[in-house]
């Protein structure tokens, strides 16, 4: 999988995509990570990507012709300076070779919330594009000719588009196959199977007075796999009951609630 982050702060990201298994993944050809810096879309000699909203208000706005220059370049594989110095104004309609853009998410808080299910439909595209916003956010133009996707990582409102950008990345590239190994199982996966998953123990057998559950030692494995679903059960009717709710249990028995 492809995917391509257009930010002004572009070596944020050289702590999130240069860590552990993206890096692994990206060294391996099996993911291609590009970060590209948004200002070298600018065509101004202050590289200038933001101004004072129409009819006032606090804050300022991203602009709307650097970032259809900016996804123009990156949908067309092109540098994003060649739009840099240009002269003739911006197209009517955005411009992509072959006619089908990426998908291209734009973050922000009134997205698509990105749940599970929305990273596993992400993993099955070849390319993404993110769009990480900041300021007060994006000119609204930009929403309708530039994403395919508004995603939201959650209902709180961060600085910019950067953490939310690098956390749709985590969950959807550790779904797309060979980027994880045998690290995650699908099946048990927490939001996979519509429960949480059930607790985990290891070494040691003692800590400060606390056991593990006999049932982890006894070597039966059936009753470790009974153990685990009532488990992850009790969890989410404990935790979770929206998920009992929204999605059933796995094996037919009653939803709580
Ligand atoms: N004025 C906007 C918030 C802007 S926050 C509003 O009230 O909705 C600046 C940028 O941070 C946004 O453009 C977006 O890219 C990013 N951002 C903030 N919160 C986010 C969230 N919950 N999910 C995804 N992106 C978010």
């Amino acid at each position: 999988m492809r995917i391509d982050i257009l930010s002004i702060f572009p070596e944020w990201f050289a702590g999130p995509l240069t860590t552990s298994l993206l890096a692994k993944a990206a060294a391996r050809g099996t993911l291609d990570l590009r970060v590209h810096d948004l200002r070298e879309a600018t065509r101004d000699r202050h590289r200038t990507v933001d101004a004072t909203p129409y009819g006032g208000g606090a804050g300022m706005v991203m602009r709307a012709d650097v970032w259809v220059n900016a996804a123009e370049a990156v949908w067309n594989d092109l540098p994003l300076a060649t739009t840099a110095g240009a002269t003739e104004p911006p197209p009517d309609a955005v411009y992509v070779a072959g006619g089908a853009r990426p998908r291209t998410l734009l973050l922000t808080p009134r997205g698509r919330p990105l749940t599970q299910a929305y990273a596993r439909e992400l993993a099955d595209e070849s390319r993404l594009v993110l769009c990480c916003g900041r300021y007060e956010g994006i000119d609204e133009r930009v929403h309708d000719l530039v994403a395919t996707d508004e995603v939201s990582i959650g209902d709180y409102v961060l600085f910019g588009g950067e953490v939310a950008a690098a956390v749709v990345i985590e969950a959807v590239t550790r779904l797309v196959p060979g980027v994880v190994g045998n690290e995650a199982s699908p099946r048990d996966e927490s939001f996979t199977s519509g429960l949480l998953e059930y607790p985990h123990y290891t070494r040691p057998a003692q800590l400060r007075g606390r056991g593990v559950p006999d049932v982890l030692t006894s070597g039966d494995h059936g009753a470790v796999e009974r153990w685990r679903t009532e488990q992850a059960r009790a969890l989410t009717r404990a935790r979770r009951p929206d998920l009992l709710a929204d999605e059933g249990p796995p094996t037919g028995g009653h939803a709580a609630g």
